[in-house]
């Protein structure tokens, strides 16, 4: 049986730019032509040595990408580029639920281009995201910037991971993606009876993006060090603290 989309359950499948063309004045020409790196979990490391906007992913169906998802980009096109390139922007609620459902979309999608031998993104999700377009219930978001490394010979233009979780009586993962010196991760765990995910506390590097909070300005105070970049795609536990669904 011919796939569907992940999105609609629509056929035929067609052919989508993962990251949209649009982006390409974002990046410096440089960068575009360095592969884009994806990682699946700590153990395997997957490589495509491929243009940074070259990759295609045949997941969804035309309808989908030349409707809502196409609206998405145009949603994040006033401002994303900015944050690539690490410039301050304003975020108003209405940019931060665009911002959290460009980056769950453009995740969802590098994903299935992955395409492990056991998926750790469940088919719901899409199916959820696809229904509400936008982030659910059961997941919670932060951003921050990327330092550009002392030492490296050419800045990782893009890196995408996502690990599965260790979560109690449900089912979680941890999904980060940088393009340029913009950085976002949605830690997704649950459900949980009764409970939901308490929002991301605001530190010097990182702040919270989804649930939508106050208007703010972006980037936080602090880049995130080359250093640490391995212990915020994979720590060694994820802080999850929950909090009652109806307060
Ligand atoms: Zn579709």
């Amino acid at each position: 049986m011919p796939r569907s989309c992940a999105f609609c359950g629509g056929r035929p499948l067609s052919n989508e730019h993962i990251l949209g063309q649009w982006l390409r004045t974002a990046f410096p020409p440089e960068d575009l032509v360095n592969g884009i790196h994806y990682r699946a979990n700590a153990a395997t490391t997957h490589q495509h040595a491929q243009g940074l906007l070259k990759a295609t992913v045949k997941a969804v169906c035309e309808p989908c990408n030349n409707g809502w998802m196409s609206e998405l980009e145009s949603g994040v096109k006033p401002f994303l580029p900015e944050m690539i390139n690490g410039g301050r922007v304003f975020l108003d609620s209405e940019q931060q639920q665009l911002l959290a459902a460009w980056s769950l979309k453009t995740m969802l999608m590098m994903a299935k281009a992955h395409n492990p031998p056991e998926p750790i993104i469940p088919a719901t999700d899409y199916t959820d995201f696809y229904r509400e377009r936008r982030p659910s219930a059961v997941m919670v978001a932060r951003t921050g910037f990327a330092a550009v490394p002392e030492n490296a010979q050419i800045a990782l233009a893009s890196d995408f991971s996502c690990h599965a979780l260790a979560v109690q009586d449900g089912y979680g993962y941890l999904a980060t993606l940088r393009l340029g010196m913009f950085v976002v991760q949605i830690v997704r765990a649950g459900p949980f009876p009764g409970q939901v995910l308490k929002p991301f506390v605001p530190t010097w590097q990182l702040m919270p993006l989804w649930p939508v909070a106050e208007p703010r300005h972006w980037p936080p105070t602090f880049p995130i060090p080359d250093q640490d970049w391995a212990s915020l795609t994979t720590p060694d536990e994820v802080p999850l603290e929950l909090a009652p669904a109806d307060a």
